[in-house]
């Protein structure tokens, strides 16, 4: 055998090693100090980044480590935010914010029942997401009032996360919280039947959500960001 062929045989051998080698050999989660090998960690979809845990942690609050601002922390900015809109309700910016809220609220097509929702895609439960939020009758100004305290508390926190994703799920998160479910009620007294259906608040839906509203408020947060009250 020639040189030149044994090393082309080498080669393919290492090659077909490689391949059959689980691909979490190659791989450490991305998360700085983590030793755990990457691996698919979520039933949303394949998260190769991360480790389990890690990939875990990002699907449900938007970044592998940081934890999502608790809703007494950000109960303050929300009320502030939600009285700032009221008082500047004619605002150029403002009114803009809400008429694209209102946009996503009419186009988000039939409500769909919580329990429904297995099976279907992200960016389909994205949109039953806001399709609740209109059949409960949520104020705009309210979901445009989210995306502001997340700006706010992010604004005040110097150990904030300024990811726009990390943003985006906490804004999803809060906005998730506001039309809960669905809720059946069968018989009376002690024997009565109840159902309560939530859908879950985490991985692609949260990010669909989230970019939707990010889009929506844009503007007003470029032009008025520095103007929104300190708390
Ligand atoms: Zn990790």
């Amino acid at each position: 055998m020639t040189a030149k062929l044994i090393r082309k045989r080498e080669r393919k051998a290492e090659v077909k090693a490689r391949a059959t080698e689980p691909s979490a050999m190659f791989t450490r989660c991305r998360v700085v100090g983590c030793s755990k090998p990457a691996r698919a960690g979520t039933g949303d979809g394949l998260d190769t980044r991360f480790c389990r845990s890690h990939a875990d942690h990002n699907a449900r609050h938007g970044s592998p480590y940081q934890a999502s601002y608790r809703a007494r922390e950000i109960a303050p900015y929300r009320v502030a935010a939600l009285a700032w809109l009221e008082a500047n309700r004619s605002d150029t910016y403002v009114s803009n914010a809400v008429d694209r809220v209102v946009t996503l609220l009419r186009a988000s097509g039939p409500h769909v029942e919580a329990f429904r929702l297995r099976g279907l895609a992200p960016q389909e439960r994205a949109r039953a997401a806001w399709a609740r939020l209109r059949k409960a009758r949520i104020d705009p100004l309210r979901v445009v009032a989210a995306w502001l305290a997340v700006e706010m508390i992010t604004r005040d926190d110097p150990q904030a996360e300024r990811k726009a994703e990390f943003k985006q799920v906490q804004a999803a998160k809060l906005i998730h919280r506001m039309a809960s479910g669905t809720h059946k009620r069968w018989g009376e007294g002690p024997t009565a039947t109840e159902l309560h259906v939530y859908p879950r608040s985490r991985g692609r839906v949260l990010r669909h959500v989230g970019e939707a509203l990010n889009e929506a408020v844009e503007l007003l947060v470029q032009h008025h960001l520095q103007r929104l009250p300190q708390i």
